[in-house]
């Protein structure tokens, strides 16, 4: 089910203070959040790395900085973001892909763990910032990624990795340029509610790390599970239970590892960790009726653009309206001159006025940070709902002057 926890009374106030479209965001939901995670996978040496790429706010990474989590980067921009505000070290796990090799020098220098995801990324490694003593490789095992007869996934197909030869290889090289342990990440499906994704991932690295460390002799310290674990984006989904999924993490580790093994586990969640806890705050600005009944709303793509990229279902509802019969067909638009730049098709609603508030829910990750500015739409404000009621903006809208900046 959608996240309901705030009432129709919040968003109104919020957007009596500030203009819509915003983001709005619940400190209180993702503390709880952090604080639930940790407690479920406290049977082992475990950190959260949030992904920063989900939410790249400070004032959000903050709350995670609080919490006792570290950072996911993928990106300079994202070091320098993390930089800025602190993190360094065993706080900052670097997971770029194809990157320009001068981000591993930067990641070198805050002392972030480096997730190699390719074999001839060792030796940019060696050149731009050396090897340091532990190591991260990505593996990808390739093929289909079964998850009780369903296929969760196509490694296979997936650019990302390293391929179960090349893992000894990697290693054994790596052991010769004076590493001494090494962790293992994978990430094989993206968004799922499946229970079973993590322990079953985690397995399949578990028994990894165990192989490998026999073919290397070296160390098999943590398993970086990565992000993945998915949201319920549509009414009547249910919520993941992490303490579930913990305890069957814990059942394989045991298992596999042993009880007192000491390897860790890590995580980079981004969309479990925020998702449910952001809301597309928005009014409604227009209706056309003609083949099909359009509400024109004051938000567009540029601040949430999953439903046009991926067509994802985003939960919608009316403020003040949460109870009324949902009697009238509508597409929800923004006004790019796109014909995907809708938040919903075919939506059943209750009938919209002119000026109703309407929330869009789960858009706490990857939401405002994939905005773009196509037509010149300009991204949305940010605002924090805290934990003393009050509101506060974390991000403000972008101005004419910001889109100009950059010409020359
Ligand atoms: C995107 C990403 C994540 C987060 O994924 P979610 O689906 O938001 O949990 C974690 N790690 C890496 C390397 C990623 O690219």
């Amino acid at each position: 089910m959608p996240n309901f926890s705030l009432s129709d009374d919040i968003f109104a106030a919020a957007a009596q203070q500030f203009p819509t479209p915003f983001h709005l965001y619940d400190e209180k939901g993702i503390r709880q959040r952090i604080r639930d995670m940790k407690e479920a996978f406290s049977f082992a040496p475990f950190k959260e790395y949030f992904a920063v790429k989900a939410l790249p706010n400070p004032r959000i990474l903050e709350i995670f900085q609080q919490e006792g989590c570290g950072l996911d980067c993928s990106s300079e921009v994202e070091l320098i973001m993390a930089e800025k505000m602190g993190f360094a070290g065993e706080d900052i796990m670097f997971s770029a892909n194809a990157m320009p090799p001068e981000e591993f020098l930067h990641a070198r220098k805050l002392g972030a763990y480096i997730n190699l995801d390719d074999i001839s990324d060792i030796d940019t490694l060696r050149d731009f910032g050396g090897i340091p003593e532990e190591v991260c490789l990505r593996y990808n095992p390739g093929g289909e990624f079964n998850l009780g007869g369903a296929i969760m996934g196509q490694p296979g197909d997936s650019k990302y990795g390293i391929t179960r030869a090349q893992m000894t290889q990697a290693l054994l090289r790596l052991k010769e340029m004076g590493v001494k342990k090494f962790g293992i990440h994978s990430f094989l499906a993206s968004n799922t509610t499946e229970e079973s994704y993590y322990p079953t991932l985690a397995k399949i690295v578990f028994e990894l790390g165990k192989e490998l460390e026999q073919e290397t002799d070296l160390a098999f310290s943590f398993a970086n599970l990565s992000g993945g674990v998915g949201i319920p984006y549509y009414p009547g989904q249910e919520d993941s239970n992490i303490f579930r999924i913990g305890e069957n993490v814990r059942k394989c580790y045991e298992e596999v590892l042993g009880k007192d093994s000491g390897v860790a586990i890590k995580t980079e969640l981004g969309r479990f960790m925020t998702g449910p806890f952001g809301w597309l705050v928005t009014r409604v600005m227009h209706e056309k009726d003609i083949h099909k009944r359009y509400l024109g709303v004051d938000a567009c793509a540029s601040c949430l653009m999953r439903p046009a990229m991926y067509g994802a279902y985003h939960h919608i509802h009316l403020c003040g309206k949460r109870n009324d019969a949902c009697d009238t067909l509508y597409d929800v638009t923004g006004a790019l001159c796109e014909n995907n730049d809708k938040f919903a098709v075919d939506r059943m609603l209750p009938k919209a006025n002119m000026g109703d508030l309407m929330v869009i829910h789960d858009t706490g990750a990857h939401g405002l940070a994939m905005g773009y500015q196509y037509n010149g739409r300009l991204r949305c404000a940010e605002i924090l709902y805290r934990e003393d009621g009050t509101f506060r903006m974390i991000r403000r809208a972008e101005t004419p002057e910001d889109y100009f900046a950059t010409l020359l």
